[in-house]
């Protein structure tokens, strides 16, 4: 059992050209061809025809029983009206978190404006996801992204759920310590690479991660996701294979801690009408 809780539909090399319906029939594609059970989608902070917005990306994903929207909340231009309509996505189920992008626009989690988000995420108890990090984008700022930023929204909203995205690479360490400290923090692996891993840079990612588990960040606190297409879904499978941690521990990673998280279960389908898979108990 596989879900990758990091895609994205986006066409990142030309954002003039309609990313739907392709990008979406190539996760699909990827998908099968890795046996991927269930891919979570986060929609972008922007809005172009190469990003489709989450109003389009839950319609064109009504249908499919494994594939679920997060959605993508812009700081640039916020208003809370923004947050109508995925407060309706929100109650039928089709979006399941919601996911800011601080480095890439210039704003800390903890910023007064994107309160409302977390009070959001806290009344339908579902995760928020952050970007930490590297920026795709030589534009971004990654002050804005350093993991340990985090810590503070985590502490104001303690009882709402939040993913730091990509373990924060290359801030590892400040991760593991937001993460172990605060009962309400996840972690991310994806995004690590762009495409495949080279032999020596797995090596040296396998190492922090095994790192982190050593060092006290529970199992049930990392989630595993690829950020396809940036990251090859192929190249982190291998990745995931050769980490040395528990059978046990594995399983929570590849599956067990999303599905949980995002509430992936039979009991909560999705009003949609999207079938559940089976293995969802
Ligand atoms: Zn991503």
């Amino acid at each position: 059992m596989i879900i990758d809780c990091h895609t994205h539909i986006n066409y990142y090399e030309d954002e003039n050209q309609p990313a739907l319906p392709g990008s979406l029939e190539n996760l699909q594609r990827e998908m099968r061809r890795n046996r991927v059970d269930v891919a979570i989608v986060l929609t972008s902070y922007k809005v172009n025809p190469g990003r489709p917005s989450t109003h389009d990306a839950v319609m064109a994903t009504r249908a499919l029983s494994n594939i679920f929207i997060v959605a993508g909340i812009r700081y640039d231009g916020f208003k809370k009206d923004d947050l109508v309509e995925i407060r309706g996505f929100l109650q039928e189920g089709s979006v399941r978190g919601l996911k800011l992008y601080p480095g890439y626009e210039t704003f800390y989690p903890q910023d007064e404006r994107m309160r409302p988000v977390f009070e959001l995420a806290g009344e339908f108890d579902v995760p928020v996801m952050i970007h930490t990090g590297d920026t795709l984008n030589p534009m971004g700022k990654v002050k804005f992204a350093h993991p340990l930023h985090v810590d503070e929204i985590a502490v104001d909203f303690p009882d709402v759920k939040i993913i730091i995205c990509h373990i924060g690479n290359p801030w590892v360490r400040d991760t593991m310590e937001v993460v172990y400290k605060n009962k309400n923090v996840y972690t991310d692996i994806s995004g690590l690479v762009l495409g495949d891993f080279t032999d020596r840079f797995e090596v040296y990612m396998r190492k922090q991660i095994q790192e982190m588990i050593l060092y006290g960040v529970e199992p049930e606190k990392v989630l595993y996701g690829t950020d396809w297409p940036i990251s090859s879904m192929e190249s982190y499978l291998r990745f995931m294979e050769e980490l040395k941690i528990p059978a046990q521990e594995k399983k929570k990673i590849m599956w067990e801690n999303a599905a949980q998280l995002f509430k992936l279960s039979k009991e909560n389908t999705n009003l949609n009408g999207n079938a559940m898979p089976g293995w969802l108990k």
